[in-house]
């Protein structure tokens, strides 16, 4: 499907939809591309398991394809296409937030273990330093090994906080008891959905209401 960027519209979750007058009506508003691009849309497989954020990109083609097996939530993006050359109509394609594509995942897309990566690491401590509980820009926050590598620590989520540069350096390649640094809160590895929380600055209602019913009992970070 060709897709329009200038033509695309978000609107607001929640409000009554008309789909082929969304882009039109006043309860939608212009974002910028940049904007756009962050919208990230919920995937499912079609016992409504949570598989990935996705992009609109990706979402438009599963509807091309028919490849949509159903869906939650009101519209949030409305695609436009191209213009039929016989009637002059464009085609209008409204996304949903959360999407359950056609078909069942293969067990290894359910629930990995997220990337221990430092934009995930920090997001999952809230960008605090674990040590001095201060709230850093991204510039100053460090990975600090709790077990430091040098005594076999592992780079794993559960040995791994945030810290700002000034407690990293001052912890050196010691264990929080040997340097008399107490840490204000357990590591722990987050799960996938909790990760895909955290992750995404974008998350409309629906979509986290939905998250938080499938978040595990006992999540450190969030009460589902
Ligand atoms: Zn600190």
């Amino acid at each position: 499907m060709e897709t329009d960027r200038a033509n695309l519209r978000l609107i607001r979750t929640g409000d009554p939809v008309d789909p082929a007058a969304a882009a039109s009506t006043h309860s939608a508003f212009d974002i910028s591309p940049a904007r756009l691009d962050a919208v990230r849309l919920l995937s499912l497989d079609a016992y409504g398991r949570v598989l990935d954020w996705m992009s609109w990109q990706d979402a438009t083609c599963l509807y091309a394809r028919g490849a949509v097996a159903w869906t939650l939530g009101e519209p949030c993006l409305v695609v436009h296409g191209g213009t039929n050359r016989l009637s002059g109509e464009r085609s209008v394609q409204p996304l949903h937030p959360i999407i359950a594509a056609r078909g069942h995942a293969r067990a290894h897309a359910l629930a990995p273990t997220p990337a221990l990566t430092n934009a995930a690491l920090f997001a999952r401590d809230q960008h605090l330093c674990l040590y001095c509980g201060r709230d850093c820009s991204r510039q100053q926050l460090t990975r600090d090994h709790v077990k430091p590598l040098s005594q076999g620590g592992r780079d794993i989520w559960e040995n791994v906080v945030t810290a700002c540069f000034h407690c990293n350096s001052r912890k050196g390649g010691r264990t929080p008891q040997q340097a008399s640094m107490p840490l204000l809160a357990v590591p722990y590895r987050p799960s996938w959905v909790e990760h895909l929380i955290l992750s995404n600055r974008n998350i409309l209602a629906d979509q986290m209401a939905f998250l938080k019913n499938h978040l595990p009992r006992r999540s450190p970070r969030f009460s589902a």
